[in-house]
């Protein structure tokens, strides 16, 4: 797409380009380039949010009295773009794009002078505790049981699936706390503290061989009745706001752009026997260039939305429209690059995939992680909510059916 920058526009984006290229170190760069989730190693991404922070482009979407920049969409989408071209690590969604919208949308004024803060500086760490075993797409069937004791709920059962626990130093949550009426009408929307006595977070591995994600068990957990958000067996409304943020309220295109940069650089350098490049290879020339095709419309998508949440201030249910098209690119974007690197996604090298690992590496070092983050991919079209239930919410909610 070819977009006229104004001149105060390009000083932006070169203000925003100088910073990203002289504050992001060589550790952090690594850590990002090496990553095969949506988030980098902890502690990198950690140490690059208190320097974002430290700058104030945290958030880039969250308004000035929150402690956000201001930006117009036009800066956001900017910043995107630069930020996924130098190659900075994601900052981790669930604070800053998911719990921190809900409580801005629902919480009350101590809840977000106390926790948007936190959330904004990286100092409190957060997780979704939303899946259980059984309760997934169908979310509202959700056992997880809070009962009122005194100033208290006491909270038993389990959550599954919950990427970041192990990291996280709270979780937010929707337990049950009516049985009697329609499911969806006994849900509560509860923050709590994963050092809480009766907390087990237990590991579970991924095919890629990450550690990612966790099953987190309550055994009579006691969370402050003052840490719900909402009303009493109103969480379903504050839960589905939220999954509208999660959805829709983050810049996806840039990012895919930056892969498919990727793919190009490794099938650039790729020869067959008579040393003609992939690149130029009618076939993968036709699917790269199919797939950037895609791309802009998942980037065009993108722009509705945020223009959306410029005039709305929130993404509405197009926002599956873009998590179903922006994660079927993503899929298509490493499956391109495991056909660009051939024969060198077979080795198995998570130690040499560590950041400061000083093994030496079978193949270019950028292109140790396309296999595991092929793996990792196959799970964007089921986090979030399915693509099939996506879909159903457009049948419902946007054509009306
Ligand atoms: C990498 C990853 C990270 C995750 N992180 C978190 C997290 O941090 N916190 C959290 O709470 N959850 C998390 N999840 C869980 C995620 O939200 C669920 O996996 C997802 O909602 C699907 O639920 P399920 O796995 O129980 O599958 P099921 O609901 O059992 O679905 C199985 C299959 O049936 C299809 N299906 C089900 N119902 C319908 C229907 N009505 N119409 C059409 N098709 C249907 C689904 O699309 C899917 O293909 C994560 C999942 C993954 C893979």
């Amino acid at each position: 797409m070819d977009i006229a920058l104004s001149d105060e526009l390009r000083t932006f984006q070169g203000q925003v380009r100088d910073f990203l290229n002289a504050s992001l170190t060589p550790d952090i760069r690594e850590a990002a380039r090496l990553s095969t989730t949506i988030l980098a190693e902890h502690g990198a991404t950690q140490e690059w949010h208190k320097i974002m922070f430290r700058q104030g482009w945290a958030a880039p979407s969250w308004p000035t009295e929150f402690g956000g920049p201001g930006w117009d969409p036009m800066q956001r989408y900017l910043f995107a773009a630069e930020y996924a071209r130098a190659g900075a690590p994601r900052l981790s969604p669930l604070g800053l794009g998911m719990v921190g919208p809900a409580i801005k949308g629902h919480g009350s004024e101590a809840q977000k002078a106390f926790y948007l803060p936190r959330i904004l500086s990286g100092e409190d760490v957060w997780c979704q505790g939303y899946s259980e075993p059984g309760s997934g797409s169908d979310l509202a069937s959700l056992q997880c049981r809070a009962v009122p004791a005194g100033d208290d709920y006491i909270v038993n059962g389990s959550k599954t699936w919950t990427t970041n626990a192990h990291h996280a130093s709270h979780m937010f949550c929707l337990v049950r706390t009516d049985t009697t009426g329609k499911p969806q009408a006994g849900i509560t929307f509860l923050l709590l503290e994963m050092d809480s006595p009766g907390i087990r977070v237990a590991p579970i591995h991924i095919l890629g061989g990450d550690h990612e994600f966790n099953q987190v068990f309550f055994d009579d957990v006691r969370v402050p009745r003052e840490n719900r958000v909402g009303a009493e067996n109103d969480g379903w409304t504050v839960a589905k706001y939220l999954l509208e943020f999660e959805r829709g309220g983050s810049a996806h295109a840039a990012a895919l752009r930056a892969g498919l940069a990727g793919v190009r650089q490794m099938a650039q350098r790729r020869r067959n026997s008579d040393g003609q490049s992939l690149l130029a290879e009618h076939g993968f020339a036709h699917d790269l260039s199919a797939l950037e095709i895609e791309l802009t419309t998942v980037e065009f998508t993108e722009h509705r939305i945020m223009a959306d949440i410029a005039k709305r201030g929130r993404p509405g249910p197009a926002s599956s429209m873009l998590k179903t098209r922006s994660t079927e690119v993503q899929q298509a974007v490493s499956e391109l690059a495991m056909q660009a690197i051939a024969y060198y996604g077979a080795p198995h090298q998570p130690q040499e995939r560590l950041p400061g690992a000083n093994l030496e590496a079978i193949g270019q070092r950028d292109e140790m992680s396309v296999t595991a983050r092929y793996l990792n991919d196959r799970a964007a079209s089921i986090y979030g909510g399915s693509n099939e239930i996506q879909r159903n919410i457009m049948a419902k909610m946007v054509l009306g059916l």
